[in-house]
């Protein structure tokens, strides 16, 4: 009998999925706990592979369920070679299911952040330097490690999805919003100067 490879290709191909934009009602509400048992769904397994699909796809550095419209407390981060933030520390695949996030000391740094529900605008937002992150796996093994400066600013923007926030709510100095095209040309000098500072006190 023929093989056909087929038979053994029983998950589905991932799917891109549609990015929430600023103003979808989505975005700015709490998302729900996925409990042990949900998480093993092959339903929740395909969104985690749809989620991880369309963050490639956008070149986005993470994103969140409720960005892809399913209101559930599941994110993904990816930083590689990525082409919208050239400066960002790598991070390998990490998926959060059910994350905390709590800072560690009081320390703070200013992020230029962007995202893929907000088109063309960036800003600056206060972050905190180290932050704890307990979550657990995709296959539902507990995480718990630390995350420092470019890098927790990623989880922090992440997990702020999670409770319904935008980075737009965290700008204190609206004077930081710029385009894209403004950040590259008046502003990325300057940031990657404080990168390369956050860099060198926490680690990339
Ligand atoms: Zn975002």
């Amino acid at each position: 009998m023929p093989h056909d490879a087929s038979d053994d290709d029983t998950r589905r191909r991932p799917r891109l999925r549609a990015i929430a934009q600023v103003g979808a009602p989505v975005l700015r509400s709490p998302t729900q706990q996925v409990s042990a048992s949900a998480l093993h769904r092959p339903e929740i397994q395909e969104l985690i592979d749809d989620l991880i699909a369309t963050m490639r796809h956008a070149n986005g550095a993470g994103l969140a369920a409720n960005q892809i419209f399913e209101p559930l407390r599941i994110c993904a981060i990816e930083v590689g070679d990525n082409p919208r933030y050239p400066y960002k520390p790598k991070i390998p695949l990490t998926i959060l299911v059910n994350p905390i996030l709590t800072p560690i000391g009081e320390e703070t740094f200013f992020n230029y952040e962007g995202c893929l529900s907000v088109p063309d605008l960036r800003g600056e937002v206060e972050r905190s330097a180290q932050v704890r992150v307990q979550a657990l796996s995709r296959s539902g093994e507990p995480l718990d490690f630390v995350t420092k400066g470019i890098t927790a600013g990623t989880y922090q923007h992440e997990c702020d999805h999670l409770d319904g926030k935008l980075f737009l709510d965290r700008v204190s100095d609206p004077s930081t919003l710029c385009t894209w095209a403004n950040f590259r040309a008046h502003r990325e000098r300057e940031f990657r100067a404080r990168v390369a500072d956050v860099v060198a006190r926490y680690g990339a």
